[in-house]
């Protein structure tokens, strides 16, 4: 039989911290003691500014209202991230990859048709943009945010400043009866059994629990240091291993887009978030094949800022996941228990799964602790592993030419064996809805994301025949600009509305 735990120390006081003391305490209440220790020689990661969707669900389960937490955190709606360069296919150099709704369900069939097409040879045009609503969003300026009510949710993320979140949900977790302490944790106390006892904290008094997690980000304070747990690389897949970033001003009175950028450069790629009161701007690479300089001089070229004397934030990656998130009485959450590089923006998701998961871990009170924390590991590394290849599907499909680096992604990087059979099956033009069907248990990304980054990117045969089943784009695209012009407001418009709530 297992127990809630009634008294829990998190270690670390980033996004995955304040995120996770304001899930449990929502959830348990008064019936868990929490002590968040964060350390104030260590700053925390300070990026992180894009979420999917699942982080609206993240401030519904709380009870937060996007008029408290936006304007706080300077937040900017995302309908979608827009991929341009990775490809060189004429037609195909740039690509939308939508969060969908129900809006999208006719346009998309005819999008999966025509790709169907195109993938047998068909003179057609499958480039994804012009069969979403959230495409047309974007040409005109418009927010995610439907002006009327809809008999279902319409699916969008989020742009933010982190280190105002944290500091916005670290304020609501004080508020709920969180102990906050400031302190480096200098050791951790175990017993024979290898449970954690305690964590000391310099001069001031240990803290003792039933029950650790550890959020010391990339540290790895409890489940490296002290616990060795194994940590599984994804560095043979995914090459990139920095960043460095940049915010830059916004420019006053333009539009702001409800898009990420994330364009391909030479050895990596950039990504650019509006928030609204600046732009957040890095550049992610692989140290093997650029060094740290000549990526941020690469970024301020690209932003028009080789002179200008902002400031550049260097920063190191560990790609990959730990085998067991839970292991005895710690867990990790956030950058401790594994991170995917930044191109989908999926961190605080996961985040968010691994403290939910967690926590409903304890509705089943006859199971085993046992048997519960096998089957909780095995899903997080499911998870986390379905993101990865969808990540990978990005580095594998590029079609540059310019650098040793996107031949290698393209190249050498090692396939995971769930999505080598998805290109395989693409590329022969086989059953590619049944390819999905049968892994849908390996999948965290769903049929519209895989048919947008294949069709996207152009992996289609060079030579077309004309063909008179193919449905005009033009039709759906202006079945798309149309709901995008009809039910919803402009970006801009949109943000005031809720800023001013
Ligand atoms: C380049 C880049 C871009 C990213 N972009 C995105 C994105 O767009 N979307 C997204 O969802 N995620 C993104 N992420 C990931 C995201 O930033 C993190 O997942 C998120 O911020 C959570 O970080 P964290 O809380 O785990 O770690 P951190 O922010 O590093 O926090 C660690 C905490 O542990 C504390 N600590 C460490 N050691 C000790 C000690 N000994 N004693 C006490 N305290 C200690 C530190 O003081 C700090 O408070 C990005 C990451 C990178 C690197």
């Amino acid at each position: 039989m297992k127990k809630k735990p009634r008294s829990i120390v998190i270690v670390g006081g980033g996004t995955a911290g304040w995120m996770a003391a304001n899930s449990l305490l929502t959830s348990w209440g008064d019936k868990v003691n929490i002590t968040l220790v964060e350390s104030e020689d260590i700053g925390i990661i300070g990026v992180g500014e894009g979420s999917t969707p699942y982080l609206k669900q993240y401030f519904t389960s709380l009870g937060i209202a996007e008029s408290e937490w936006m304007p706080a955190c300077d937040a900017t709606y995302k309908a979608g991230i827009s991929f341009p360069d990775w490809s060189t296919q004429a037609g195909y150099e740039s690509y939308f990859h939508p969060f969908f709704s129900e809006l999208d369900l006719k346009p998309a069939e005819l999008f999966f048709h025509n790709s169907g097409l195109r993938r047998r040879g068909k003179e057609v045009d499958a480039l994804p943009d012009h069969y979403f609503v959230s495409s047309q969003l974007i040409a005109l300026n418009r927010s995610p945010v439907p002006k009327i009510t809809l008999p279902f949710d319409v699916d969008y993320g989020y742009h933010f400043d982190s280190a105002k979140l944290g500091r916005f949900l670290k304020a609501r977790a004080l508020k709920l009866g969180l102990t906050h302490v400031i302190g480096h944790v200098e050791s951790v106390e175990t017993s024979i059994s290898g449970h954690i006892t305690s964590v000391n904290i310099g001069s001031q008094p240990s803290r003792s629990a039933d029950f650790f997690i550890d959020c010391s980000g990339f540290a790895g304070l409890l489940v490296n240091k002290t616990l060795g747990l194994t940590f599984n690389s994804y560095k043979e897949s995914l090459f990139n291993d920095a960043a460095v970033a940049m915010p830059t001003p916004l420019d006053l009175g333009g539009e702001i887009p409800a898009q990420t950028v994330s364009r391909a450069l030479t050895n990596g790629w950039s990504w650019k978030i509006p928030l609204t009161s600046r732009w957040g701007n890095g550049y992610v690479f692989s140290s093997d094949f650029i060094s740290p300089d000549n990526a941020e001089t690469e970024l301020r070229a690209q932003l028009g800022l080789l002179d200008a004397d902002i400031e550049a934030r260097h920063l190191k990656m560990r790609i990959g996941r730990l085998n067991e998130h839970w292991h005895k009485n710690c867990l990790a959450v956030g950058l401790s228990q594994g991170f995917i590089e930044p191109l989908e923006a999926t961190a605080l998701m996961l985040i968010q799964f691994t403290i939910e998961r967690f926590i409903s871990s304890f509705d089943d009170e006859s199971k085993s602790i046992e048997s519960t924390q096998i089957a909780y590991n095995k899903d997080l590394n499911r998870t986390f592993d379905g993101v990865r290849d969808y990540v990978v599907a990005h580095y594998k499909l590029n079609t540059r030419t310019d650098s040793r680096y996107w031949q290698a992604c393209r190249e050498d990087a090692i396939t995971p064996d769930s999505l080598a059979n998805l290109i395989a099956t693409w590329d022969s033009g086989g059953d590619f809805e049944k390819a999905l069907k049968q892994q849908q248990d390996n999948l965290v990304y769903l049929r519209p994301s895989w048919y947008c980054i294949f069709s996207g990117m152009g992996r289609f045969p060079s030579n077309t025949i004309k063909d008179p089943q193919s449905v005009p784009a033009l039709k759906a695209k202006e079945y798309c600009y149309k709901i995008a012009n009809e039910y919803f407001l402009n970006h801009k418009a949109q943000l005031d509305k809720v800023y001013l709530r």
